[in-house]
């Protein structure tokens, strides 16, 4: 896919924050709790769900060990994988098969090799809805760690990070693995690897499109394919019944009617092939005839830049889109333009292509920023990250006005050169409200074709099955409707229904029977979330995200009371700190009318100072003070109890 731009993941600026006005914050802790003193030890939090009673099954534990019990119990659950038979094969896709994103597919042998190749090893950006604070998602690579010994390399088809982006965090929890892959694919991974110079060096191996190559005893090939980024390539695994191909994500270079020449020699190879199973994209097969041909694309593009323009034209489109990025400087070239890189991934990405020289322009074609005022206006074409309203991205500051070097004025035209992934029109929309506002002139893909999208519609998808021709039929890469009228389309084509798989994350699927049937096994590989998080790398917590979604929508409170140890009464007025609740001062009264039910649940709870449970005492107070703000308020603010005798 085109990689959607990250969501830098800075924390945004507090809002309704307050703190109580009786000086709450000098005798009480003003984080959440895990790390208070001794005395000041707060009880499991209790995200009050109007039914809290349970005193009989009251949990002694903090919401760490919780955490704890949870992936314990995960493991033990998980049933036994029996090994693989010397006469199947067997495909486990890892991710990638039940949305967009982290892909990764395992190929393992039974019989003496043993053999495991791993094709692509991606990540998928986190949605803040869904996991919020997560940086991204990545393939659960548990079955692969047990059998690391036998992954004889990691094969990857192109430099999306959707394919690579999982590498740093899991190529060494799979034995380090040699990773085969083309030049430019091999450049990106290395130009990201230097992120994580703690990494031991990664063993590449640089292969072309008609190689072939031994990873243990099997015998794996490649073969070009079109996408949005140049070298990539579908990968050709040969086992003894047959070849099991994967296309990565592909299209077909096209006039509207028909593939090129080009495409149909590659293709070609198929022609003398025998090929077993195929587990090809499916993204965009659910699409009609045939996708925008790119150079539709570049046709368009031309037209914009080749008019005489009375401003700059600022393009906005994905850092992967990395054969357009460098057609548009060859057309800036053509009409005697200069080009403006603004964004650090598109930066990095046009710098890896320039060194290995696939990327030839001459020497002032490239303006720094800086010196962008020594041209004239028309002269400028600003190639821009940040097409998909990404909150820090170029585009968007150019938008907000808080670009360094970048201002707005109306004889600016705009091209959002990318469509719009689900999720992000709000973003977009403001995106575009706010560049409009400022005078630019937008040119978007809905009025003309100054984007194409990387994967096949439903044409392009028929008449690569009908090139390829395989005995047995998996979709991959999309979401399962995808896959599905991607499957119903094979069986269309003439497979076999029987010889279809549908496939979920970590489903375990074998070709048995020396190439006879494939057959989906009752039992999955480890499949629970794995996320990266800053630095560290954990599985996802189900506790962790409601606790975050609650904080997020219903913020939290943190009541203290000081007890004196003999009497069991409150030494001094609770002290009550909340945020992202209410606004503590317009809600007085509120305050007040909470500190009674403190003082009250405090004081019954401790009735009897030397039998008194503190433990229970502070669930109590949790209790009584969600039940009432729920109450007066219709919020469920998570409540953090703090008891301090003294
Ligand atoms: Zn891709």
């Amino acid at each position: 896919m085109e990689n959607k731009p990250r969501k830098d993941g800075a924390a945004p600026a507090q809002t309704g924050d307050s703190r109580d006005g009786s000086g709450a914050a000098r005798s009480a802790p003003a984080r959440a709790p895990g790390r208070s003193p001794k005395e000041v030890r707060p009880a499991r939090r209790r995200h009050f769900s109007g039914r809290a009673g349970g005193r009989s099954a009251r949990p002694r534990r903090d919401r760490v060990s919780r955490v704890e019990h949870v992936t314990s119990r995960e493991v033990a659950r998980a049933p036994t994988i029996p090994p693989v038979a010397p006469d199947s094969v067997r495909i486990i896709p890892l991710g990638g098969v039940e949305e967009i994103g982290r892909n990764m597919t395992a190929i393992e042998f039974g019989g003496p090799s043993g053999d495991i190749i791993v094709v692509d090893c991606g990540f998928a950006f986190s949605e803040e809805e869904t996991t919020p604070g997560i940086d991204y998602i990545l393939p659960n690579t548990g079955y692969l760690e047990k059998n690391r010994d036998r992954v004889r390399g990691l094969v990857i088809t192109h430099g999306h990070l959707d394919h690579i982006g999982g590498i740093p965090y899991i190529i060494d929890r799979i034995g380090n693995p040699p990773i085969y892959t083309r030049r430019l694919t091999s450049l990106m991974i290395k130009k990201r690897q230097e992120e994580f110079s703690h990494l031991p060096q990664l063993m590449m191996r640089e292969v072309e499109k008609d190689e072939s190559v031994k990873l243990g005893q099997t015998t794996v090939r490649f073969f070009a394919v079109t996408h949005t980024v140049p070298d990539s390539m579908g990968i050709i695994i040969e086992t003894q019944w047959g070849d099991i191909v994967l296309t990565g994500d592909i299209k077909l270079d096209h006039d509207g009617k028909e593939p090129s020449d080009e495409e149909k020699r590659e293709f070609g190879i198929f022609k003398d092939r025998k090929v077993l199973a195929l587990l090809m994209d499916s993204t965009n097969v659910w699409q009609p005839g045939w996708s925008v041909p790119e150079r539709n694309v570049y046709t368009t593009l031309d037209e914009i830049i080749s008019k005489p323009a009375k401003g700059r034209i600022i393009i906005g489109t994905f850092a992967s889109q990395l054969e357009r990025l460098m057609r548009i400087i060859h057309i800036a070239e053509k009409y005697g333009k200069k080009i403006i890189i603004d964004g650090r991934s598109m930066r990095t990405n046009i710098e890896i292509v320039r060194e290995m020289g696939v990327l030839k322009h001459k020497e002032g074609t490239m303006v720094a920023i800086e010196n962008m005022a020594q041209y004239p206006p028309e002269q400028l074409i600003i190639l821009a990250t940040g097409a998909q309203g990404d909150e820090f991205a170029s585009l968007m500051r150019i938008g907000m006005k808080t670009h360094k070097h970048i201002r707005i004025t109306p004889s600016d035209t705009i091209v959002l050169s990318s469509s719009v992934i689900p999720g992000n029109e709000r973003a977009v929309q403001k995106l575009k409200d706010n560049l409009s506002r400022q005078g630019a002139h937008i040119i978007t893909y809905h009025t003309s074709d100054v984007h194409a999208s990387g994967h096949g519609n439903r044409e392009e998808a028929s008449w690569i099955h009908r090139q390829i021709k395989p005995k047995f039929f998996m979709p991959m890469h999309g979401y399962h409707y995808m896959l599905r009228v991607h499957s119903d389309l094979a069986v269309e084509l003439g497979v076999d229904p029987k010889n279809v798989v549908v496939p979920d994350n970590s489903s375990i699927i074998e070709i048995q029977g020396g190439g006879q049937k494939i057959v989906k096994l009752p039992m999955k590989a480890p499949a629970e979330m794995r996320v990266v998080e800053g630095s560290t790398v954990s599985q996802l917590s189900d506790v962790l995200m409601r606790d975050r979604k609650a904080l997020g929508q219903e913020g939290f409170c943190v009541v203290v009371a000081t007890v004196d140890r003999r009497s069991g009464k409150l030494h001094k007025s609770p002290d009550i700190i909340s945020r992202g609740f209410v606004y503590l001062r317009d809600n007085k009264e509120l305050m007040d009318q909470t500190r009674l039910i403190i003082r009250k649940s405090v004081e019954t709870s401790l009735r009897n100072p030397r039998a008194a449970d503190l433990d229970r005492a502070r669930e109590d107070l949790a209790e009584s003070v969600a039940r009432f703000l729920l109450q007066r308020t219709m919020k469920r603010p998570i409540v953090i109890p703090v008891i301090v005798s003294i």
